[in-house]
């Protein structure tokens, strides 16, 4: 069995809100609520980092600070005992894999930058933006069972491909959009969805 997790908002805070703030760089901050396409977000937040000359290495230093929400280590800890636990988020491999780390070394599917000599960020790989229902789908074909933990629209896909959605401290818009999945505000109710998952897939057999 395999539990496929939301990084931000789930685990840890939102990274880019983070360095809006500290680097005071209002288009760092700007959501999919602002922009609704992603790439186009993203060009928007190089941009701005290009014209304050921040290089990645600036960023990270920042991104690298940010810790998990409190819980968040032992929720994992407590579902690695029930199977294979990953992360599948939107964010960078380059700001959040010491965030996965401090998670338990669990592993990370995110996208990541593309810089050029002077550690400049000239572009992106988006690996995960739209791929996350080809993922879990991937290990379903490969005879796992899926269960998924979301907080946005943009875990959407995830939550609707995997047997057994949870809804964490979700937006309305995806609560809304998807009212037949159980919504959870606390980790402990979460790892009890959890756990009754895999007494299913136990009694079902998988
Ligand atoms: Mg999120």
């Amino acid at each position: 069995m395999i539990f496929a997790l939301d990084l931000e908002g789930v685990l840890a805070p939102e990274i880019w809100p983070i360095l809006g703030a500290h680097f005071g760089i209002a288009d760092f901050s700007l959501t999919t609520r602002d922009t609704a396409d992603f790439s186009e977000l993203m060009r928007r937040r190089v941009a701005a980092a290009d014209k304050a000359g921040l290089r990645l290495a600036d960023l990270c230093k920042v991104a690298h600070v940010v810790e998990p929400f409190l819980g968040a280590r032992e929720f994992i800890d407590r579902l690695r005992s029930m199977g294979n636990v990953v992360i599948i988020s939107d964010t960078f491999n380059e700001f959040a894999d010491p965030l996965a780390t401090k998670l338990g070394s669990v592993s990370l599917f995110s996208n990541r930058f593309e810089t050029d000599q002077h550690g400049v960020i000239r572009g992106f790989k988006l690996r995960i933006r739209g791929q996350k229902e080809r993922i879990v789908s991937g290990f379903k074909l490969a005879g796992f069972r899926v269960a998924a933990m979301g907080d946005s629209m943009n875990d959407l896909s995830l939550l609707r491909s995997c047997d057994f959605p949870v809804l964490y401290r979700a937006v309305q818009t995806l609560i809304d959009e998807f009212p037949e999945a159980p919504a959870v505000e606390n980790l402990d109710d979460a790892l009890a969805l959890m756990e009754q998952a895999r007494k299913k897939v136990d009694e079902q057999g998988g």
